[in-house]
């Protein structure tokens, strides 16, 4: 695509976009009477307008059924979770026997932990990314420790090379085979939440259990932003929110993948509660824990259902367009921010420096610029004017075009309000 900064441009783009009437499926912020530039779907996705409508169903039917609306609701509670499964698993490229979606994002990181973190003397070594989502640093130090074992030790952090943003694909690798036989496990974020950056989940994977080790993958930055072959590439554990690309909702829910192979091996240990019973015989309230062969065996309780409309009403959207079209879209929207950025870095003399890998297949929707020799004061000048992106101290703007509901106007937009705040 020649890209241009123009006006004539940006809606030529947008009318030759096929995704671009999905925008009017969403709510934007009105910022003084006007619709914002919303670029922080990184952080918090857009609602859906459908999703009031999933809400509501469930509102009314609770109202309508009370307790009955287990069995009698439109869409019965008890197996709520099982509307989201078929379209979670073609979500991440999973079979639906490896998918639930339950509880929260840190939570499930540490149910999947205890399965597949089970450090011995030897092999207890966790390698992960230098300045990982805090959540994530502490949930692998808290693992650790719970084992026994010390931070300092056990987690390995590979850096980006001096003088680089980001990480290289063959620095993990090395790490991975310089650890050997005393790793245990390998947990990255898949797609960076800070650069941006995508890491190579197959080759990372394969390279991990090369040397006898678990791979799994956090998957906040990368469900709904890339494309994901998680049966494919072996991966043995994911986990994702679904807040953020995902449109489902503060504090949304949040879906696991584990592997094929391990879902029916009743011997694994987890953590364990009814919903994670076989569900045949749940409801005789026995002891003695039945794990289900499938990925549900992982849930502990029952269905957070108002939530989980929301996730459905998303998922449906994310379904009917499929990631392909998304993540094309994807490459030639991120492609015109990073033209636009350069353009007006060089017209103005200005060092806008971009933290996100050039290459395109090293990148989702995300880019992190440093603004060099500005502050806090361009960020609010960018709010006032009605963008919404996320600021980092000292001088970071995150921003996400997202296929959904970006447009190319909208970027085009925010490259004219940029300059003029530069100015
Ligand atoms: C957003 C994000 C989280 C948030 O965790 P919650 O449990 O949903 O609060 C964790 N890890 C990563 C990498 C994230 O990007």
């Amino acid at each position: 695509m020649e890209y241009q900064n123009t006006l004539e441009f940006a809606t030529k783009a947008d009318h030759n976009d096929e995704l671009n009437a999905v925008r009017d499926r969403f709510h934007f912020p009105v910022i003084e009477g006007k619709k914002c530039l919303y670029f922080t779907g990184n952080s918090l996705g857009l609602q859906p307008k459908s999703t009031k409508e999933f809400v509501d169903q469930e509102l009314s039917d609770w109202a309508a059924f009370g307790v009955e609306g287990h069995f009698h609701s439109k869409r019965p509670w008890y197996a709520y979770h099982e509307f989201l499964t078929d379209k979670t698993a073609k979500l991440v490229g999973a079979q639906p026997d490896e998918v639930v979606v339950t509880h929260s994002l840190t939570t499930n990181l540490h149910l999947l932990m205890v399965s597949f973190y089970r450090p011995t003397k030897e092999r207890y070594k966790i390698i992960c990314e230098a300045k990982a989502f805090p959540s994530d640093q502490y949930a692998l130090e808290s693992q650790v420790k719970f084992h026994g074992f010390d931070p300092e030790q056990a987690i390995v952090e590979v850096h980006p090379r001096e003088g680089e943003n980001t990480i290289r694909n063959d620095d993990i690798i090395a790490k991975i085979n310089e650890c050997g036989n005393e790793l245990a496990l390998v947990m990255i974020g898949g797609v960076n939440y800070f650069t941006g950056q995508v890491f190579d989940i197959p080759r990372i994977t394969n390279s991990g259990h090369a040397v006898g080790a678990k791979v799994g993958w956090d998957l906040a930055h990368a469900a709904g932003n890339v494309i994901l072959k998680l049966h494919d590439w072996n991966v043995d554990f994911a986990a994702w929110c679904t807040y953020k690309y995902l449109n489902s909702g503060p504090g949304g829910v949040s879906g696991i993948f584990v592997h094929h192979r391990h879902v029916t091996n009743k011997n694994l240990p987890r953590f364990a509660g009814w919903w994670g019973h076989d569900k045949e015989t749940r409801f005789l309230m026995e002891k003695g824990f039945d794990p289900m062969p499938t990925a549900e065996s992982w849930q502990l309780s029952n269905a957070p259902v108002l939530s989980m409309a929301a996730h459905l009403s998303a998922l449906t959207i994310f379904d009917e367009i499929g990631m392909e079209k998304l993540r094309h879209k994807t490459i030639r929207l991120s492609g015109y921010l990073e033209f636009l950025i350069d353009e007006i870095s060089s017209e103005l003399n200005v060092n806008l420096e971009i933290l996100t890998p050039r290459n395109w297949e090293e990148r989702g929707c995300q880019l992190s610029i440093v603004a060099h020799g500005y502050g806090k004061k361009l960020f609010e000048k960018l709010m006032t004017e009605g963008v919404i992106v996320d600021w980092r101290e000292p001088n970071v703007i995150r921003m996400a075009p997202v296929p959904l509901y970006n447009s190319f106007e909208d970027v085009y937009r925010f490259g004219q309000i940029l300059k003029s705040a530069l100015q």
